[in-house]
């Protein structure tokens, strides 16, 4: 193996490199893996989410002030939703087309959105295509404005699906569910709140989001500090200014360089006297090319025009089937040095345009990436970069070690204390749960996190055996997809079809058979397995902090289609996989 030093000064050069090159950028990956390992053993245990006493204000809804008082809800519905983000909206959406009516949405927040009600911090929009980003844009008839919808306008369009499907008269908001039980006498679910609510729903859709809470790196001395403070997706634009105008004398320090702060800091940087960005690890930052959404392609449009678009865009992924054939004759090391191989050149692409963006050579070394492609969550901005060619942007390059002090005047490093009026945390969610503030009980009362101590056990992410009438929305055992509203489109499909189902056909409740849920986690676990990812990765949410050992907890590796095809023929061989009563 080449050493630390060939890797990182060789430079990517056109043509075919001999496979030294790319193993000498591996060995760096791994170093940079192991400071990182080092410095944090505990894993995902370094993050506190338990955000009470005088943590309490980074969780506070700084959005609405309309808290008010109600009495207690003691009704029955046929299904409730525990979250009013994509999943309810979409899956109610489905519900209702299928003649279902007693419906509710429980929600934290105000309103409707989730993700989008939370996430308000300046920059805030999608990553993925708008045109398959935002769901039912058929039938709302709705085109996006620009190639990548900013955060309002998404937000905007989630009130938009609440009303054309008349699901806002059905929402609870302000409103988090804090237990949820199954009564097997009277075959309901028993859904209690912090309003000292005594729901009961037939069938209960746990649509909590997949990084829905917010999380904090624990840092000594942060409840010391005496400037102001809040988390990214708590953005307190009181103190800010709408327009961020009241930071223009101000010093901002944020903590974090995930997706979030990719997008916030450009927005912050055009408008505080100083801004402090506190690094760990960067992100990789690829073009963004954002546009407005061409008029005359919008008109071209025919009905049915999107889901065309996502199916062809699930088959293009999978990848042409000639060379996957010609691909699974070759021996598994030579598959994944092949796929290595042209991750690192990505990553080496990335490293380039870092260079001939940012002009202060040190900058541009501390913001190059050193991990394969996919361990962290890509980023694709194009004013991210440079602002660091701003006077008043000051990388602060942790080095893996991270922030790991702050004292009343703001985060120390390496003996500096760097004095900030408002810091901002922009430090990610809990990796996301079933049931988040819920205590989820099934058959015989067993807890939902105590079935899954020895690990996850599901069937598609969305069903869990003992747990009947429970259906769970972006949770893990599902497919991966960049464009996570397919994904939730996907499983709202299936879950109105399995409750249509159950009504059709006279059944009270719809259970996953035991050996079906076997099944389902050995793919799982086979899927998982064909690759070291997970393991050479540089520690993340996406391998749990480099909990290595956590290989069903994860995400169903065979493709997107492959699990659109299992959940396809598990519908068309209902009693096969499912028990009834
Ligand atoms: P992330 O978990 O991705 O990032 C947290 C950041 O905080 C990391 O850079 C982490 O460093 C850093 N960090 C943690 N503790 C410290 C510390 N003590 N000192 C310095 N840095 C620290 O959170 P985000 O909110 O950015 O993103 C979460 C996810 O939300 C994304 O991955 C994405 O899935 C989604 N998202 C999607 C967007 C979109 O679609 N447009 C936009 C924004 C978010 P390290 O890397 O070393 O752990």
């Amino acid at each position: 193996m080449a050493s630390t030093d060939t890797a990182t000064a060789e430079k990517p050069a056109p043509g075919p490199r001999p496979q030294a090159y790319y193993d000498g950028i591996k060995a760096k990956f791994a170093e940079e893996r192991d400071l990182r390992l080092k410095y944090r053993p505990e894993g995902t245990a370094q993050y506190t989410s338990e955000l009470t006493g005088s943590l309490a204000k980074y969780a506070t809804d700084p959005y609405t002030d309309d808290f008010v008082p109600r009495a207690p809800i003691d009704d029955t519905v046929e299904c409730l939703f525990i979250g009013g983000g994509f999943s309810a909206l979409l899956t109610a959406a489905r519900l209702r087309e299928r003649g279902v009516e007693s419906i509710r949405i429980v929600e934290r927040g105000a309103d409707v959105g989730g993700t989008w009600y939370w996430n308000r911090y300046p920059g805030a929009a999608c990553d993925v295509p708008s045109y398959d980003y935002l769901p039912l844009l058929d039938e709302m008839k709705y085109m996006p404005s620009r190639l990548y919808a900013k955060g309002p306008e998404i937000f905007a369009h989630c009130q938009a699906i609440a009303r054309r499907y008349d699901l806002y008269h059905l929402a609870v908001f302000r409103t988090t569910v804090t237990s949820t039980v199954w009564n097997e006498k009277e075959e309901l679910w028993q859904i209690g709140t912090d309003r000292g609510d005594k729901m009961k729903a037939k069938f209960v859709i746990c649509a909590n989001g997949t990084l829905a809470k917010p999380k904090l790196s624990k840092i000594k001395g942060m409840e010391s500090f005496r400037g102001h403070s809040f988390h990214t997706s708590r953005w307190d634009y009181a103190y800010t200014g709408a327009d961020l105008s009241n930071l223009s004398d101000k010093v901002v320090g944020i903590i974090g360089t995930g997706a979030s702060a990719v997008q916030a800091i450009p927005r912050l940087a055009k408008v505080a006297k100083e801004l402090y960005v506190f690094q760990r690890t960067p992100s990789g930052i690829d073009f963004r090319n954002d546009r407005p959404t061409d008029p005359d392609w919008a008109a071209s449009r025919r009905p049915g025009w999107q889901e065309a678009r996502r199916m062809k865009a699930m088959r293009l992924r999978e990848g042409d089937p000639q060379e996957k054939a010609e691909l699974a004759l070759l021996p598994r090391e030579e598959k994944i040095r092949r796929q290595e191989n042209a991750n690192i050149d990505l990553m080496m692409r990335i490293h380039k345009r870092v260079e001939e963006v940012v002009r202060d050579k040190a900058t541009a070394e501390s913001l190059k990436p050193w991990y394969m492609f996919m361990c962290k969550r890509p980023c694709f901005d194009d004013e991210y970069l440079p602002a660091f060619n701003l006077p008043n942007v000051h990388l602060v390059d942790t080095h893996g070690k991270g922030i790991t002090e702050i004292n009343a005047d703001g985060p120390i490093f390496d003996g500096l204390v760097y004095k900030v009026d408002v810091l901002i945390y922009a430090t990610g969610f809990e990796v996301q749960k079933t049931g988040i503030y819920n205590e989820i009980r099934g058959i015989g009362g067993l807890e939902l996190n105590e079935k899954y101590k020895d690990g996850m056990r599901t069937l598609l992410g969305v069903h869990s055996y003992g747990y009947p009438n429970f259906f769970i929305m972006g949770g893990y055992q599902a497919s991966f997809q960049f464009n996570l509203t397919f994904m939730l489109q996907t499983q709202g499909d299936h879950i109105a079809e399995c409750i249509k189902y159950a009504r059709e056909h006279g059944h009270s409740t719809i259970d996953v058979k035991p050996e079906t849920e076997e099944w389902w986690v050995q793919e799982v676990i086979k899927n998982r397995g064909k690759t070291n990812r997970n393991h050479d990765c540089t520690p993340g949410y996406y391998n749990f902090e480099g909990e290595f050992n956590r290989r069903q907890d994860g995400n169903y590796n065979g493709g997107f289609q492959q699990y659109y095809i299992h959940m396809t023929n598990i519908r068309g061989e209902m009693e096969k996989h499912f028990l009834f009563s």
